[in-house]
């Protein structure tokens, strides 16, 4: 995940969760990829190391435990670097070049296509070989990946399938997607949940951030009046929510919402309690790490230093099947 800036509820639910469980069945090893965000975010390199601090701090709080998995910081080990450069050299460019998610990000950086390739830099050009060399650099068998990463992990099953096949070794497994089950979660409007779109409900929020942001969100555009009967189905967000929030109650909000025996105001203000209900424990948990910096960063460094042990043995071990020279 990379370091910009503190994590909402689609990462919980379209991500964290499943880590949650995956840390359960498998040796994990989950990164904060500081050099990932500076493809894109390098003119705001100095907010990074407090992002790190924040999404470590979101992670922990939600349930990674660092006992039963790794959690490292990318630039941490050099190791991936020097990976990544080797596995530079033998990816075509013209692999890079067509990658849907790198396209998708031209899209993003600017209003015109041609604008948004004069602003690739050639690190963000590498940004599949980079990940390519996060994963393999672990030997990295299963990655949990939402459908939007597919793409990116074909690449590192491509780079790692040309490794093989030219050194006449089977070193590197070809890594397999586990897709994360993403519940429909929208933004306050209406949109998807982004943390540059100014719509998304964060971890962190207090009580009363939360409410005053879910009081935000759209609701059923075409009921003006709180005497009005109101549509769940045409409701934007609240309805959804409650999918996931008030299980137990949807079927009284429905019939509150449809006799228009509940405003949208008072609705929405419930749900705000409930989603702060739901997030109490995880956000007392944050609290009090955040209150701690060193137990947070010793957590980090000790997954930094076990992360690296793997990175380096997998770096010499590609070194001799190159038959490079390993330099001491
Ligand atoms: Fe949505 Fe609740 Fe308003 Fe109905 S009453 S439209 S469910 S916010």
């Amino acid at each position: 995940m990379r370091p910009t800036g503190r994590l909402h509820l689609g990462h919980y639910f379209g991500a964290l969760l499943n880590w949650v469980n995956f840390q359960d069945r498998y040796d994990s090893y989950f990164s904060i990829v500081d050099w990932h965000a500076l493809t894109t975010k390098y003119q705001a390199s100095r907010e990074i190391p407090a992002n790190i601090w924040e999404i470590a701090a979101d992670w922990i709080s939600v349930g990674v435990d660092p006992e039963k998995a790794t959690i490292y910081v990318q630039s941490a080990i050099p190791e991936l670097a020097e990976l990544h450069l080797i596995l530079s050299m033998l990816t075509p460019h013209n692999w890079v070049e067509r990658e849907p998610t790198l396209k998708d990000m031209v899209k993003m950086l600017a209003a015109n296509e041609k604008e948004g390739w004069e602003k690739v830099s050639y690190g963000l050009l590498g940004y599949p070989v980079l990940m390519a060399a996060d994963i393999l650099a672990f030997r990295g068998s299963l990655v949990p990946v939402g459908k939007d990463q597919e793409s990116h992990l074909e690449f590192a099953r491509d780079v790692a399938r040309r490794f093989n096949s030219t050194y006449g070794v089977d070193y590197f497994p070809e890594p397999k997607p586990e897709f994360t089950e993403t519940p429909l979660l929208k933004g306050v409007d209406g949109q998807k949940m982004g943390k540059s779109f100014g719509n998304d409900i964060k971890l962190a929020d207090t009580e009363a951030d939360t409410i005053a942001k879910i009081g935000q969100s759209i609701t059923d555009r075409t009921r003006a009046l709180k005497s009005q009967p109101g549509h769940t189905d045409l409701c934007e967000v609240p309805w959804p929510m409650y999918q996931i929030f008030g299980k137990e109650i949807k079927d009284q909000v429905k019939s509150e919402c449809e006799s228009a025996a509940i405003g949208c105001v008072a609705c929405k203000a419930r749900l705000g309690k409930l989603i702060n209900e739901f997030f109490a424990p995880v956000r007392h948990r944050r609290e009090k790490l955040m209150q701690n910096p060193e137990q947070l960063r010793q957590i980090v460094e000790c997954g930094n230093a076990k992360a690296r042990k793997v990175a380096r043995q997998t770096l010499a071990d590609v070194q001799e099947i190159m038959g490079m020279v390993s330099w001491s």
